[in-house]
């Protein structure tokens, strides 16, 4: 297959990242697309999520008129029947929850009802992809097609090949990517977390340890890598704004199991702080206020 016979996309999962995709797919590839979640409910969240951001950081800033914002949410279907929206694309992006056992019976259910010739993409940030694909006849159309949060913003896209992902499938997918104004990293399913994550993850653990022996508080340590580095953000300031805290917690048995128990585990102030309730994430307390509240005072 080739990138100019890609007219119709499904995404799977109207969350976060699923209605983030199925705006971009429609906004900046002019896809036809069909969005899936469990219920009306938060198909409509989904298109909801949609709705605000196009408002905010496009109609709002004049650089899309209201019909245009209308032409782009028009080409996007909502669907609760998986089965139904997917019957005729070229192509699917499952975004549901980061659980490779439900990701998995996705797939088998994505390979019984799509066609053939259809790729099937997951943006899963740490699961693997072979054991993914394992769960379809066609292991060779399966790949990874990691985006960033925010989709609109983050210009990174990790290609991640399983174990059979062909060659074709890759290139179709980074294809894709190109088309939607971002730039593909081919990579193998065998490191977790891939490329970005990965490293990113090390850096961010090594940042909390430094705060657990009190280096300093995490508001210098953001700020040494900050003007050290250049980043825009410290990693710290980062995992409270998205919750990291959270999702490391939630994850800890699947690190365990890819990186063993030494790499794997829960650093201990992660877990204090989780168990305490200050998980980051949006309105939610984090590390800076750990520091503050709990720790500076032991
Ligand atoms: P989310 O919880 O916001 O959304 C997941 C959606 O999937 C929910 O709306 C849920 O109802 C739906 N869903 C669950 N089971 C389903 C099923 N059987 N059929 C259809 N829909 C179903 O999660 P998210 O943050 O959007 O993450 C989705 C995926 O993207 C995960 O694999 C995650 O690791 C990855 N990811 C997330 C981010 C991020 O910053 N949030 C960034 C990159 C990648």
């Amino acid at each position: 297959m080739k990138i100019e016979e890609v007219k119709k996309i499904a995404v799977i999962g109207a969350g976060i990242m699923g209605s983030q995709l199925a705006e971009i797919l429609s906004l900046r590839g002019g896809y036809e697309v069909h969005m899936v979640d469990m219920n009306d409910e938060l198909v409509g969240k989904g298109f909801q999520y949609m709705e605000e951001r196009l408002e905010r950081f496009f109609v709002s800033k004049g650089k899309l008129t209201a019909e245009e914002k209308q032409g782009i949410l028009d080409r996007i279907k909502g669907n609760t029947s998986p089965e139904e929206a997917v019957r005729d694309v070229d192509f699917v992006i499952e975004a549901v929850a980061e659980n490779l056992a439900l990701k998995k019976d996705i797939f088998k259910k994505l390979d019984e009802s799509t066609p053939p010739h259809a790729i099937l993409a997951s943006n899963t940030s740490y699961q693997n992809i072979s054991e993914m694909a394992s769960a379809t006849k066609r292991p060779e159309k399966v790949v990874g097609m990691h985006f960033f949060n925010p989709v609109a913003m983050m210009r990174l896209v990790e290609v991640v090949r399983g174990a059979r992902t062909s060659d074709e499938t890759v290139e179709v997918t980074c294809s894709l990517a190109c088309k939607l104004g971002k730039e593909p990293v081919v990579c193998w399913d065998t490191s977790y977390g891939f490329l970005a994550n990965r490293a990113y993850r090390a850096m961010s653990r090594e940042t909390v340890q430094m705060v657990w022996e009190r280096v300093a508080s995490p508001e210098e340590i953001d700020k040494a890598l900050k003007l050290g580095y250049n980043l825009p953000m410290g990693p710290l300031e980062l995992g409270d704004m998205v919750g990291a805290w959270a999702v490391r917690a939630a994850a800890e048995q699947d690190s365990i199991r890819e990186l063993g128990s030494e790499k794997g585990r829960l650093h201990p102030l992660t877990r204090a702080m989780v168990r305490a309730g200050y998980t980051g994430g949006p309105g939610k307390k984090g590390i800076y206020d750990f520091w503050k509240e709990v720790l500076s005072k032991w």
